[in-house]
């Protein structure tokens, strides 16, 4: 049975939240600051920011005045694709505490694999993961191929790849390749901004168990064991989004999602990224 407060367990041992809130596109200052203290007043547990979303400091306000144990808090950012080389994210990393104002980092991210460097990034990542001041490291927006580079010229694996993951874009063979490495995969656009909620499927399958067609697609995710970080700015939808435990989806009903891949992807291709 699944449960709002269930972790997954990183390969480096350390427990992240199996559903967060993601906050890109959510302004800084006050639409974060709200949009963190109604999520956390929910329940939400684990934020998703990057240095690029430029909300780092709001985010990092709420979660204190929160008045939280930071230890039951999982926190997110990653570095951004200017950034990226071993001085200048080591330099990135900095700013971004900076900005949080956190006294430590739970996961840090490389946010695309730049070409060229995201080898240099990741050393980097390894050094601050080295010196505590993050418990985990991973990667985002990461192919095969890009795993399997950075295997071969690193010291640590990551423990967790986010990636554009949703049902017209299931990835089965990335999530396959992550199992068999002990990597977690984690979904960004988890409900595809909203493009598919209108699918027929999906639709008749959240018909037959009362629920929101993005309820059924975020159980999708949590029973494939993929980590998700919904956005909302909205109260309504940020509780609809972690209301997913009175229900279940059978082998039918995951079987007909995973016939709705269609390889396609709305956001950028990492292999030909050009920001
Ligand atoms: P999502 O799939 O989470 O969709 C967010 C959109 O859907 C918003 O417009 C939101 O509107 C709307 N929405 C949210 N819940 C519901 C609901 N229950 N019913 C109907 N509409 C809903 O997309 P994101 O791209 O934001 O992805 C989530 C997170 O993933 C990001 O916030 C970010 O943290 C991360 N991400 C990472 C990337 C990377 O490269 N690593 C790239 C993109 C995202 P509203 O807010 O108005 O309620």
């Amino acid at each position: 049975m699944l449960r709002l407060r269930d972790t997954i367990r990183l390969h480096n041992g350390i427990e992240m939240p199996r559903l967060g809130l993601g906050v890109y596109k959510v302004e800084a200052g006050q639409q974060v600051e709200e949009t963190v203290r109604t999520a956390l007043e929910l329940g939400y547990r684990s934020i998703d920011t990057a240095a690029f979303y430029q909300n780092e400091e709001g985010v990092g306000n709420a979660v204190r005045e929160s008045g939280i144990d930071r230890k039951e808090l999982f926190i997110t950012t990653k570095v951004w694709n200017r950034d990226q080389g071993y001085d200048e994210t080591v330099k990135a990393f900095d700013l971004s505490m900076k900005k949080l104002n956190l006294e430590y980092l739970d996961l840090y991210l490389v946010h695309w694999p730049v070409k060229g460097k995201y080898v240099d990034t990741w050393r980097a990542l390894e050094r601050i993961y080295k010196e505590g001041r993050v418990r985990a490291i991973g990667v985002s927006n990461f192919k095969i191929h890009h795993l399997e580079d950075l295997s071969a010229n690193s010291e640590l694996k990551p423990v967790i790849n986010q990636v554009e993951l949703h049902p017209n874009l299931s990835q089965p063979e990335l999530r396959a390749y992550c199992k068999e490495n002990e990597i977690a995969v984690e979904a960004w656009s988890p409900i595809a901004r909203g493009r598919i909620l209108d699918d027929p499927i999906l639709t008749k399958i959240a018909e037959n168990h009362h629920k929101s067609t993005a309820q059924v697609i975020l159980r999708w995710h949590l029973q494939n064991d993929v980590v998700i970080i919904p956005k909302s700015v909205t109260p309504a939808r940020l509780k609809e989004n972690i209301d997913l435990f009175d229900f279940e989806l059978n082998a039918g009903e995951m079987e007909q999602i995973d016939a709705l891949n269609r390889n396609e992807r709305f956001g950028a291709d990492p292999d030909h990224i050009d920001f």
